[in-house]
């Protein structure tokens, strides 16, 4: 059923000799050359998950974990290869977080009521086959991530990945599968098709044998999944700002934006996209930017040239996507030290370089008179996406309404956007936020059925 071995082999052996880490492992589980075959796959397999003990399931998981921390640089090292975006370090950081705090079966947790008429229960059941739409930003690492929170509750995946990240999710999928059968586990409980394309996504989502539909990724793939008339849990694009007013620790502000705003190149769906800053202290934030946390200035030239460049045709320009500072400022002919790690200029809030979601480190600051005016920017900034947004504040009233206004999944205060990933900060990581649908940050129950079980008038001992 497993097809084209060699295929396969390839990849490994490709990454392996770059990597010079000695024999290549086989990696073969899960891919499939027919959509309708990888589907059937992860159906048999599920009716083998289904039956497994929440020990079994969590035995299988904590190999998965294992084997994450253990190929955190290799899949660090094919993303980057691969897709050509974000950084390795970085990379490593995101498998080891995905490693460490994506939630297991512990978050599969049953709610009970007991009194005068009985006892009832309301637990959480699978699914069963969950169709996922992954996007090539970070695509091992949601692989990973989804495939431990859907196989937690029950669920096996089938994988519809972007094309240009496959080699890295066959991999990813590979791992998990082989987690499963070191445990006694089922093969296939997570799958995918060697080559992904637009119709082998049409075929997983009108499939009849699958219920659930998750997409990762920008606003064509999560209004595709919600017109599929399935259920679906939309993940969908951010355009983060960060507003700093002038009670903020300044110093702290321009290091914490910097620093999440450059982690893996600024990939991440929640990292900081653009600054709101109050009159009165942009240009000290500025200043410390610059002088303190890496920033390169770019004057009004420079900003028109990098438009062209980013924005080519007015189109979103895949080829920067992802890339350091270093390379981009290189495509203007600005030639930079190494310590050069994000670009920055004073603009409107219409300017195209602060206005569009471009997964690249480049913070354009929009200067505003007041807080209130600077809420109304950071709203219109963030485009009703209701994804993320980050402040920088000591006024508790102050965040509040931000918090209220902006309505996001995800909002950060005084810290740095990669805090709501558990990366320095408290709860879960996840790299499915679903801020269309209203799911937010996803994790093992976000993929159960809600089930109510009911023993009337007994099992009351009160
Ligand atoms: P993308 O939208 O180009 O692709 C994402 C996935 O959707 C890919 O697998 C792609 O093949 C597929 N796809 C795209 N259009 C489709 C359609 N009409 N029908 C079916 N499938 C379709 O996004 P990308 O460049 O891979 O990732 C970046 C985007 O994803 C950004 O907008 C980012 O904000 C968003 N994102 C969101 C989250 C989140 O958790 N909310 C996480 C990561 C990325």
């Amino acid at each position: 059923m497993a097809v084209n071995e060699s295929m396969v082999q390839d990849i490994v052996k490709e990454v392996m000799a770059k990597m010079q880490l000695g024999a290549a492992p086989t990696v073969s589980h899960g891919v499939f050359t027919d959509m309708n075959e990888a589907v059937a796959a992860a159906k048999k397999s599920q009716q083998i998950v289904r039956r497994l003990s929440m020990d079994q399931r969590e035995q299988i998981i904590s190999v998965i974990r294992r084997k994450t921390r253990e190929s955190a640089e290799i899949l660090a090292r094919m993303g980057v290869d691969e897709t050509g975006m974000g950084n390795v370090p970085h990379k490593i950081l995101k498998h080891q977080l995905v490693a460490e705090k994506v939630p297991g079966t512990e978050d599969i947790r049953t709610e009970a009521y007991s009194g005068d008429r009985g006892l009832t229960l309301v637990e959480l059941g699978p699914f069963g086959v969950i169709g996922a739409i992954t996007p090539c930003t970070n695509p091992s690492e949601t692989v990973l991530c989804n495939t431990m929170g859907m196989f937690a509750a029950g669920n096996t995946v089938v994988f519809n990945p972007h094309p240009a990240a496959i080699k890295t999710t066959i991999y990813a999928i590979n791992l998990v599968n082989e987690a499963s059968l070191e445990c006694g586990g089922p093969d296939n409980i997570a799958v995918t098709v060697e080559k992904p394309t637009m119709e082998t996504s049409a075929i997983m989502m009108k499939h009849p044998d699958i219920p659930l539909i998750a997409a990762t990724g920008g606003p064509g793939v999560v209004t595709a999944v919600l017109s599929s008339g399935k259920r679906g849990i939309g993940a969908g694009a951010g355009n983060p700002p960060a507003l700093v007013d002038e009670t903020a620790d300044l110093h702290k502000a321009a290091e914490d934006i910097v620093n999440g705003c450059t982690f893996d190149n600024n990939l991440p769906c929640i990292a900081e996209k653009e600054i709101v800053a109050v009159d009165s202290i942009a240009d000290e934030l500025y200043y410390y930017m610059v002088n303190e946390q890496g920033c390169y200035p770019i004057n009004e030239e420079q900003q028109k040239q990098l438009t062209d460049v980013v924005l080519k045709g007015g189109r979103l320009n895949r080829k920067c996507v992802g890339r350091s500072a270093k390379t981009l400022l290189s495509m203007i002919g600005i030639d930079v030290p190494d310590n050069i790690r994000c670009i920055t200029f004073f603009g409107e809030k219409e300017h195209p370089l602060i206005a569009e979601e471009l997964m690249m480190p480049i913070l354009g600051i929009v200067r505003v008179k007041d807080f209130e005016e600077g809420v109304a920017a950071a709203k219109w900034l963030e485009h009703g996406n209701r994804h993320s947004a980050h402040i920088h504040s000591k006024n508790v009233d102050r965040i509040t309404t931000y918090a209220r206004e902006l309505d996001t999944a995800i909002l950060v205060k005084n810290g740095p956007s990669y805090a709501a990933l558990g990366f320095g900060g408290e709860s879960i990581c996840t790299f499915t936020i679903a801020s269309r649908t209203g799911e937010g940050l996803t994790s093992a129950k976000t993929f159960a059925k809600v089930r109510r079980c009911v023993m009337q008038d007994s099992l009351c001992i009160r």
